[in-house]
């Protein structure tokens, strides 16, 4: 079902939807990622500008110590001097190449566990101070760590009474001791100088408003962008909706209904559950839109759509299929089949009845056909299986050669499909498709049966029956497809083929000096009711020159319905040239003693079905009054289907002319009845 329309819809769905989706969350990310960056960039700047302030400290400190020993002291009194004179109050520790100390001013020392090399535009060797150093990380936190909260927690103290916004971002939060090492010119000894390092409120707000100004010039591309993802997103749901919907009903159109019909039913869950495919059919809609105008026709279907949307039920969707046909999969209750087709029959015939009163004051009426959709039970009787491979056009097919079924018989408006109808339909189709090609290669073949004279045994006459000896299919009877020709109007060609055909034999027999009886041949009734149609079967006829009196034309009963001015006209003419014509199947039907009055016929066919189950005689009666009738009006009578010998008795009794049926022969090809009229002409 995957059409190139939704092919296109899939393909522009997924093109529109994903790439600024993507486009926006990669940006996202890099946004955040630069943002974090940029913010520790900035961060270790302002700790960068306090550490490389220390160090020249911590330079000065070696540099005093260095010129001491050049003037002759010892490294001892050196440092001694140093911490004593210059820095006073300031801790200072040095040990030697192998770290072992060498002299110490203060009471705390650097922690040699966590020594650090690091690099803030240049290097520095420091070390935690052995007692303030709260926990062990790696990198640039050995040395500086300190719990967030604490830091945090110092943040956001609000200011003491008094005190104005510049004292309060002067205040320090952070205040972390650590030493950093400087190397003496003999290059044997290290001094590790202790150092203060403190954070200001104020560090930490430069930091946060450059993270500010940061996140405000970096969210306005990412506005921007969201805003045009945010678009993209709706337009595709707007074209989605778009694409979805029906131009006639607003509604939902065939193509949602393919895609969302076949997710119900390959749903996991839903493989336990049975469905229907229905086809509602609006009945003479075009006459509708004829009578009432096309807008009204629409605002019907609109009206219907509105209607089946608040019947419709969870997991079921309905949609417009073209025309007034709409198309619905419904749930169905029920623990076996037929339990759920009364459950579907119920619920459709009141589905109906609601539809046919949406306009109270004018008849609208509906016809519907349905193919049932049992519970899935996979070929490899796993429970947990899904439907596979559903084709809802397929399905929804099945529900219309139902409808179609349905439409066929009155006052029946449900019809379930079944694998008979689909078989009767099927061979329509392949009748339909081959009659032509039939016609062509002269696929059809005259057959003869026999009729003879009750009275002394005789063959009289035969009647040109038609078989379709097909190549595929073999040797097929016309009840096959004969009502099929009748309903496409291809009848005519095959009657004028079986009146060229019967003509053309009768014409050899005459030439070849064979025994010839009159053969007569179908002829339907809408043929009959054509003009000029008299003339059209003289000219078949002399085409091949047999004389006129050999050939009966048959028409059924049925015709006498139609037209019967032309009827009239057209038999007078046919009996003008020459031809017999016969009423056939008389009785059959709907018998109008009237169409003897007004049609001057030769010969009366008595339909078989007189002589079948006539158990009380009645049938009797009724044959020997006809036959009487007929006579009286100058006619001759043949009774047809006849199979007894006590039939053929009670006919020659009672002055029948020509009996036709089994007891004497079967119809039979052309050849075989030669032979027989050999014999019993
Ligand atoms: P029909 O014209 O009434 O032909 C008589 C039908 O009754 C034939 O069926 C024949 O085989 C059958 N029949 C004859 N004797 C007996 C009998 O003793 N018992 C039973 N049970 N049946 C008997 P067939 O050949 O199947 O034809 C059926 C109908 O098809 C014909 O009824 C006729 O209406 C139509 N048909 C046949 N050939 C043609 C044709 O070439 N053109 C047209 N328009 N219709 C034809
Ligand atoms: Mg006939
Ligand atoms: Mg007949």
């Amino acid at each position: 079902m995957s059409s190139v329309r939704e092919k296109t819809f899939k393909k522009l769905r997924r093109k529109k939807i994903w790439p600024p989706i993507l486009v926006f969350v990669v940006f996202v990310i890099v946004c955040v990622v630069a943002i974090l960056v940029f913010l520790q960039m900035f961060a270790l700047y302002i700790m960068g500008t306090k550490v490389v302030h220390h160090f020249e400290e911590a330079q000065r400190v070696g540099g005093v110590i260095d010129a001491l020993i050049d003037g002759g002291d010892t490294l001892h009194e050196a440092a001694y001097e140093m911490h004593k004179y210059i820095l006073e109050g300031k801790e200072i520790y040095i040990t030697d190449r192998d770290g072992n100390l060498v002299y110490q001013a203060g009471d705390s020392q650097p922690d040699f566990n966590k020594v650090l090399e690091f690099s803030l535009g240049q290097s520095f060797v420091a070390a935690a101070d052995s007692e303030s150093c709260f926990a062990q990380e790696s990198g640039i936190g050995t040395i500086f760590c300190m719990p967030a909260e604490e830091v945090f927690g110092k943040v956001f103290v609000p200011g003491e009474e008094g005190e104005d916004l510049g004292e309060w971002l002067g205040k320090t939060i952070v205040s972390q001791d650590y030493w950093l090492r400087t190397i003496l010119k003999d290059r044997n000894h290290a001094v590790y100088v202790k150092c203060n390092i403190q954070f200001k409120r104020e560090d930490i707000a430069y930091v946060c408003i450059f993270g500010l100004i940061a996140l405000v010039l970096l969210l306005i591309p990412v506005i921007l962008l969201f805003v045009n993802t945010i678009r993209s997103i709706v337009t595709q749901r707007k074209m989605t909706l778009l694409f979805y919907l029906d131009p006639v009903t607003g509604g939902r159109n065939w193509l949602c209904f393919q895609n969302y019909a076949e997710r119900i039913l390959t749903r996991r869950m839903n493989n336990k559950k049975a469905f229907a495919v229905v086809n509602l059919h609006f009945e003479r809609y075009q006459n509708y839109c004829a009578c009432y105008g096309v807008k009204a026709g629409e605002g019907l279907l609109e009206a219907m759509d509105g209607f089946l949307n608040a019947r419709i039920r969870k997991n079921e969707i309905f949609a417009r299929n073209e025309g007034a046909d709409f198309g619905l999969l419904l749930m169905c209750e029920g623990t076996n089949e037929e339990e759920r087709q009364r459950h579907c029959c119920k619920r459709m015939h009141s589905l109906l009845a609601e539809l046919a009163g949406l306009k109270p004051e004018q008849k609208i009426h509906f016809h519907a056909g349905i193919h049932m959709i049992p519970p899935y039970i996979s070929e490899e009787n796993k429970w947990y299986q899904a439907r596979k491979d559903v084709d809802i056009d397929q399905l929804f097919a099945y529900a219309n050669a139902a409808r179609l079924e349905s439409n066929c018989i009155q006052d029946r408006r449900i019809s379930f499909f079944d694998q008979e109808m689909l078989g009767r339909q099927v061979w329509e189709r392949w009748v339909e498709d081959t009659m032509e090609t039939a016609l062509r290669n002269e696929e059809f073949q005259v057959y003869l049966q026999p009729k003879y004279s009750p009275v002394n045994g005789k063959l009289v006459g035969a009647e040109a029956l038609v078989r379709w000896d097909s190549p595929v299919k073999g040797i097929i009877a016309p009840g096959g497809f004969i009502p099929i020709f009748e309903a496409t109007g291809f009848i005519t060609r095959l009657d004028d083929y079986m009146i060229s055909h019967v003509a053309k034999l009768l014409a050899e027999w005459t030439i070849q000096g064979k025994k010839t009886v009159p053969v007569s041949v179908n002829v339907s009734r809408a043929h009959f009711s054509q003009e000029g149609v008299a003339e059209h079967i003289c000219q078949l006829v002399d085409a091949y020159g047999p004389r006129h009196e050999l050939i009966e034309l048959e028409v059924t009963e049925g015709a006498f319905f139609d037209d019967k001015d032309i009827l009239v006209e057209t038999v007078k003419q046919l009996r003008g040239y020459g031809f017999g014509v016969s009423m056939d199947d008389f009785g059959a039907g709907y018998s109008s003693l009237n169409s003897l009055k007004d049609i001057p016929l030769d010969v009366l066919k008595l339909d078989g079905e007189f002589f079948r189950g006539d158990e009380d005689g009645r049938g009797q009666i009724i044959v020997k009054e006809a036959i009487r009738l007929a006579r009286s009006l100058d006619m001759r009578v043949v009774a047809e289907g006849i199979e007894k010998k006590e039939q053929v008795e009670f006919l020659a009794g009672q002055g029948c002319d020509m009996i036709q049926g089994f007891y004497f022969a079967k119809p039979m090809p052309v050849t075989e009845f030669e032979e027989k009229v050999e014999k019993d002409a």
